[in-house]
């Protein structure tokens, strides 16, 4: 399968050039691995899988258009940070502990990619909003606290999208309505990552305008959980049916808890760590598994007309060929989905 874009059928997929050329629509996917970080040798952090995912889209691009991403302004990270954190980082001003805490020294490099992470992110959710499905070909940093970074995640790049796309909707909103009040817009995190979204669960713990699901190992990092809308931890070495039923399960306690207010907006962490080759992942999902995950989440969207952005989160394979093809099959999935939004060309 590698290198090939694979339906959600199994099909291969490709335009054919004369209905590439009349129909160029496909769905965005947005990146920055130009920005790298000067890391120590040997250092844990797999870094180039993602220029190794980019040059796998780019060779075979399927319906994904990719976009280099454009970079978060201080400001927006305020939405979901503190100053004295984001200053910390912008400025270098990070103690030895707090890098520490991070995983990745400070370097030169780190506030420019920092911000592109994030920016991907808010470029894959306005482009949700507009055209059903996004991604950006990084992101998920979700063990980023609102005054700290941890577990290489330095800023929260969906709760920084969540509160912007939040503010943008309601500016929009209340231009065109004559209502006094607009909507809200609420926004569900699907975090599919192997790892609890700590982070994210304690940006939005108060905040009832913002579902976080998390489904994870149970046993691995973080070993302090915070509390999630929904958290559903899973054994070590879990299965693939265990699962896609445990998944079936949480998705429909998320609609029915959602139900008095229906999301506008999803943001989807696709992480490839749950697969048996992980390093880190501690389960065993077959790569068939997170591709039936994958659909089970898109195709639960696309039926109720959710917009999705998507973010490729964690993946440290044993051979990062591997989760680089697990990622490139998620994009395909998600460009089916987004052909389905968009006219059923796919
Ligand atoms: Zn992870």
């Amino acid at each position: 399968m590698r290198g090939k874009p694979v339906s959600a059928t199994g099909m291969k997929q490709r335009f054919p050039d004369e209905i590439q050329a009349v129909w160029c629509g496909a769905m965005l996917a947005f990146h920055y691995d130009h920005l790298t970080l000067a890391l120590p040798p040997g250092h844990r952090f797999p870094q180039s899988k993602y220029q190794m995912l980019r040059a796998r889209m780019e060779a075979d691009p399927g319906a994904v258009r990719l976009r280099v991403a454009s970079p978060a302004s201080r400001e927006q990270l305020l939405l979901a940070h503190t100053p004295d954190y984001v200053d910390a980082v912008l400025h270098g001003t990070l103690s030895a502990a707090a890098q520490r805490e991070i995983g990745f020294p400070w370097a030169e490099g780190l506030p420019r990619r920092s911000l592109f992470s994030v920016g991907a992110t808010i470029d894959a959710a306005r482009a949700a909003l507009k055209e059903g499905v996004a991604a950006s070909l990084a992101g998920g940093t979700h063990h980023a606290y609102a005054d700290k970074g941890s577990g290489f995640c330095v800023f929260n790049d969906v709760a920084v999208a969540a509160r912007l796309m939040q503010a943008e909707h309601h500016r929009a909103q209340s231009a065109q309505s004559t209502h006094a009040v607009p909507a809200a817009l609420r926004v569900l995190v699907i975090d599919l990552d192997v790892h609890q979204g700590n982070g994210t669960a304690s940006i939005f713990a108060d905040d009832p305008s913002v579902f976080t699901l998390s489904l994870h190992g149970e046993k691995n990092f973080p070993f302090r959980k915070e509390a999630s809308d929904l958290d559903i931890g899973l054994p070590d070495a879990c299965g693939d049916q265990v699962y896609l039923e445990a998944l079936e399960d949480a998705l429909h306690q998320v609609w029915l808890r959602m139900a008095d207010h229906p999301p506008g907006l999803v943001f989807y962490l696709a992480g490839a760590d749950a697969h048996e080759g992980d390093r880190l992942g501690r389960l065993k999902l077959s790569a068939e598994a997170l591709d039936r995950r994958d659909r089970m989440v898109l195709d639960a969207l696309a039926a109720r007309r959710i917009p999705a952005a998507l973010s490729m989160a964690g993946g440290y394979g044993e051979d990062l060929a591997v989760t680089v093809d697990i990622q490139q099959r998620t994009l395909t999935t998600a460009a089916t989905s987004w052909a389905m939004w968009n006219g059923g060309r796919n």
